[in-house]
């Protein structure tokens, strides 16, 4: 059976002292959110060590938004697997579309960086997502398959039980637009048939895959409601833990 997760994205938001509380706040109300359900938080690097002392005990997983290509070394403002690990984290977030989109992550730098993150031991939430411009011309399942296969198709059958795939539409993320279940439905099912072509239907079964974009307490439940949908990587609503719990709260 297949992990049904919530993850916040705290992008670039909070001071340490702030994240510090908002992780509190989150711990404080996790009691209330059925063991089945998994919580997930990804604070800045700047927080993790903090944040990860406020977690110890909790259950509630620490990610990264983004880690190095690179090993170690002279890499100056680069951080490695290695020290995600040493913080305290669990997981990384990857291949978000705003790294795509401003930094140039690029598919095949994903797959060095997935590489790196399962070989010191997390757990990856893999991003992929069309663009307003890909979407109008009818070609979100293309280019989401070719994401999918760009950079997990380099990758084993055990390593999948450490990969979550987050389906974010560029279009929908920070905008307050969400897509429809259905929509969003129509995406998850084809990223599960894509993974079942290479890695077999129990594989691609067991693998969570998360919908991203403006989900909030009021759109969650319809969106986990769909039998390919199994969480969320929340934005925005993260940021407020009564928000997050909610989310969390709307299987
Ligand atoms: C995100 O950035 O991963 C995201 C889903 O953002 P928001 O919920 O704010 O749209």
């Amino acid at each position: 059976m297949r992990k049904k997760i919530v993850a916040g994205n705290w992008k670039m938001n909070t001071t340490v002292p702030e994240g510090v509380e908002l992780a509190k706040a989150v711990v404080a109300k996790a009691a209330g959110v059925p063991s089945e359900v998994g919580l997930v938080i990804a604070p800045p690097f700047t927080h993790l060590a903090c944040v990860a002392e406020v977690l110890k005990g909790s259950g509630v997983g620490l990610s990264a938004q983004n880690c190095a290509d690179k090993e170690k070394g002279a890499f100056t403002g680069e951080v490695s697997v290695d020290m995600l690990v040493s913080a305290g984290c669990g997981y990384t977030i990857l291949g978000h579309s705003e790294r795509r989109q401003y930094y140039g992550e690029t598919d095949d730098k994903l797959v060095t960086k997935t590489r790196l993150a399962l070989g010191a031991g997390l757990s990856v939430i893999l991003c992929v997502g069309e663009n307003l411009d890909e979407r109008e011309q009818g070609r979100q399942f293309d280019v989401v398959s070719e994401q999918i296969k760009n950079v997990l198709y380099n990758f084993s059958a055990e390593d999948m039980a450490r990969i979550i795939v987050a389906y974010e539409p560029v279009w929908a993320i920070g905008t307050g637009k969400t897509a429809t279940a259905e929509q969003a439905e129509e995406i998850h099912a084809c990223i599960r048939k894509v993974l079942a072509d290479k890695f077999g239907a129990g594989v691609a079964d067991d693998v969570t895959i998360l919908y991203g974009g403006s989900c909030k307490p009021s759109n969650a439940r319809e969106l986990f409601a769909c039998p390919d949908i199994d969480g969320g990587l929340i934005g925005g609503a993260a940021l407020n833990a009564d928000d997050f719990i909610k989310i969390a709260l709307s299987f």
